[in-house]
């Protein structure tokens, strides 16, 4: 790595500035140098055309390929001290992993307000205490002062002290309070904003609880190996205590004075899961999620940075948090999809987690019920380790798949009769059920009974979803909303139907059904008010029978002990997709609904309807699980040449005019294949063709896609095409893209 302080003051400042391009540019330094010599990280502010924009310095050069006197000087440099080394070392690995420019990594990567050129500083706040000497009677000379000894007689009603803000806001001054800190009345403690080395203690606030044989087992693997890079890989069925091996992990992990960054999917990051870890430790958790203000987000990455925070927790763009002493990286539910970024820099960051723990030298721990078919292949090789865990904590297996056959029979609300009598009799027991249903809204589209006409989204490729809560039609692609018509558009008819189910006409058809038993919707549209959700399962927690109906924001992470019968309304969306891994994730998912049956006192059920009940894909999941199912998809992709065997990149193309598009993949495809054959590389350039959904958003969508079996050549392939796209004029009327490792195909 290039980042030792570079003096005497170098001629040239290579700077990573918030563009697109894929480059630095070049500046000369400005006459301030900074406190510890210019160096890489340090940020600057820097014209660019017209503006003044903040950049980060990444290179100390003395020569340019740009003559010297016409390089422009660095306005000024924002910092005393460069950005945590360990964070530009990851921004510059992603940068040249997935081909994205590096001054918009390192811009995506760091806290708004950084962004903006705030300082990283430790926000601390004054707090004023009245001293002995003060809190004697109000000595003589105060009382020609009587704004002072007005204050005093605040503070001293104030045995805590006050801040210094609630005091300015009693119109009271600086320079009163300096009088009376001068007359040695008062005294000022400055406190730090986020966690405070004080309370870093690592004891526990919650014993650890006893573990099973095979959590005892996974945690003695684990604590052999605290130093080094060990990457393992936790697969333990839903239930079987996973969370409980991390906690014990982390509390080793702090226990040695280092720190701990765990991940979590984005809808993982609950409340009940925050509790779960502030219970157990002394030590404050800090939380990065989407709810938190600028400056939260920058305390708590100060807090990180400084290494005054032992445990970080939060979703995806958590990655990019510094650490100075970091001592191990936990990615729970690693096969979860919200962990790649789909657009701007298409990052993964499990890949990233697995990068970082190498490059620091610490131990990884990929945890899942269903890993991804990557991380499991990489274990079954050996690569990773492989700990399992094959019973839950709780009394009961995780309940079997029971396939119902949905051909021929009437459903209602999306439900077939048996099903509905298996409800009914749960109910009746006094348990609680889960309805899942993988489509918000009150049906996948509206139909005209008389002429077939279906509604469709003038944008996209794609049907508009009814919806009765508002009542409108709204397109799940672009977001585009129409009133509901009175009379179909094509012939006049007013016979118009709601074709299919979504959650919520389900929740319509089980409330008329059961009209005693609470029905609760948990969906993206029922849970936009914050803490909706978690009012909904705290309900749910206390017990009584009721109904949940719900997409993936059930499934995952939430642990609803007083549910024994769950019902996936539909299991056919993966089966027979042109996507590849749509299998893989839609078995996933059903493993993971699945998991939610009967873990606590009661066995759990699990209904799945079907139309595809002969479907060996859909039995194989049913009767021996998603391990036997993913053994049989891991080779099936290794014959068909797909990952993880192979490697892919996806260049996706888009503009308003299809002639536009394909005329700039038709070229680029050309150029490409050239090169492939000039530097003899073993890449596959396939198409372009034009993406499943070709028109969405009123833009046409084209795919170029680029498969190798070895990295690098891959890499060096991509790295070229972007270069041609950069420098080709067509493709600046071309919104395009490059994804490294693409996790769908859409
Ligand atoms: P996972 O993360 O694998 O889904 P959890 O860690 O959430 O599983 O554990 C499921 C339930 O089992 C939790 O209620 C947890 O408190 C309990 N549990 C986990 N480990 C133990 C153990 N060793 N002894 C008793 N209960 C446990
Ligand atoms: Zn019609
Ligand atoms: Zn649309």
């Amino acid at each position: 790595m290039p980042d030792s302080p570079c003096r005497p003051v170098p001629r040239v400042l290579g700077i990573a500035v918030p563009t697109p391009l894929r480059r630095l540019f070049d500046y000369r330094p400005c006459k301030e140098v900074p406190a510890g010599g210019w160096q890489p990280g340090l940020r600057v502010q820097v014209p660019l055309g017209r503006r003044e924009v903040v950049g980060v310095v990444v290179e100390c050069r003395d020569a340019s390929e740009l003559s010297l006197s016409r390089l422009r000087p660095v306005t000024s440099c924002l910092d005393e001290a460069p950005l945590p080394a360990d964070w530009l070392w990851l921004c510059r690995f992603a940068a040249r992993y997935y081909q994205h420019a590096l001054g918009d990594t390192l811009h995506q990567a760091m806290p708004s307000l950084l962004r903006q050129g705030r300082a990283l500083e430790a926000r601390t706040r004054e707090r004023w205490c009245v001293t002995a000497a003060g809190r004697e009677d109000a000595p003589p000379s105060l009382t020609r002062a009587p704004r002072q000894a007005e204050l005093l007689a605040m503070l001293r009603q104030h045995p805590q002290g006050m801040v210094s803000q609630a005091i300015l806001a009693q119109s009271f001054t600086r320079d009163q309070l300096r009088a009376l800190a001068d007359k040695g009345l008062v005294v000022c403690h400055e406190e730090a904003l986020a966690a405070s080395p004080a309370a870093a203690g690592c004891g526990l606030a919650e014993p650890a609880l006893p573990l099973n044989r095979e959590q005892a087992v996974a945690l003695a693997a684990l604590h052999e190996r605290l130093d080094g890079f060990h990457p393992c890989l936790l697969h333990g069925v839903t239930g079987s205590g996973k969370t409980e091996v991390y906690l014990q992990l982390i509390e080793a992990v702090i226990g040695r004075h280092r720190q701990a960054l765990v991940l979590v999917p984005e809808i993982g990051l609950t409340p009940q899961t925050l509790a779960r870890f502030r219970r157990r430790f002394r030590a404050p958790v800090v939380a990065l999620h989407s709810g938190l203000s600028d400056h939260q987000r920058l305390d708590a990455w100060e807090a990180a940075a400084s290494g005054r925070a032992p445990i970080i927790i939060g979703t995806r763009s958590a990655i990019f948090t510094p650490l100075a002493r970091p001592g191990v990286i936990i990615v729970d539910e690693e096969h979860d999809g919200s962990y790649k970024q789909q657009d701007g820099l298409r990052y993964h960051a499990r890949d990233l987690a697995v990068a970082r723990a190498h490059h620091h030298r610490i131990p990884l721990l990929l945890g899942s019920a269903t890993p991804s078919l990557e991380s499991l292949q990489r274990a079954l090789d050996g690569d990773y380790r492989h700990l399992r865990l094959t019973r839950r904590a709780s009394r009961h297996a995780p309940a079997r798949l029971e396939l119902v056959d949905l051909r021929g029979r009437p459903r209602q609300g999306g439900l077939v009769a048996p099903v509905v009598e298996t409800l009914r009799e749960t109910l009746a027991a006094g348990h609680q059920v889960l309805v899942f249903i993988n489509r918000r809204g009150f049906a996948p589209t509206l139909a005209c009974h008389a002429c077939g006409w279906l509604a469709e989204c003038d944008h996209c490729d794609a049907r508009m979803t009814l919806h009765r809560q508002p009542p409108l039609l709204a397109c799940h692609h672009c977001d585009r909303r129409r009133a509901l018509p009175d009379a179909c558009p094509e012939c006049g008819s007013v016979d118009l139907r709601p074709l299919g189910s979504g959650t919520e006409r389900t929740e319509e058809t089980l409330a008329a059904l059961f009209p005693d038993i609470p029905v609760h919707r948990i969906d993206r549209d029922s849970t936009r008010r914050r803490d909706a959700l978690e009012q909904m399962l705290a309900e749910v927690r206390r017990g009584e029978p009721c109904l949940l109906v719900g997409t993936q924001m059930l499934a995952k992470g939430h642990h609803l002990p007083h549910v024994t019968l769950v019902v996936v309304v539909n299991a056919d969306a993966g089966l027979y997709a042109s996507d590849f891994r749509a299998l893989e994730h839609s078995a996933q998912l059903i493993e993971q609904v699945a998991g939610r049956a009967g873990r606590a006192a009661h066995p759990g059920r699990v209904l799945v309807q079907t139309l595809h009940s002969d479907d060996p894909h859909l039995r194989l999941l049913a009767e021996q699980g998603y391990d036997a199912l993913a053994g049989q998809l891991l080779e099936e992709r290794r014959a068909a040449h797909l990952p993880p065997f192979r490697f892919l990149a996806l260049l996706r193309l888009e503009a308003p005019r299809e002639a536009t598009v394909v005329a700039l993949g038709d070229l680029a495809a050309e150029a490409l294949r050239q090169r492939i054959g000039e530097r003899s590389l073993a890449v596959d350039c396939l198409g372009p063709v034009p993406a499943p959904m070709e028109r969405r958003q009123n833009r046409y969508h084209l795919q170029l896609m680029l498969a190798a079996d070895r990295r690098s050549q891959l890499h060096e392939a991509g790295a070229w095409l972007v270069a041609w796209l950069e420098g080709h004029p067509e493709a600046r009327r071309v919104r395009w893209s490059l994804d490294i490792d693409p996790q769908t195909l859409a």
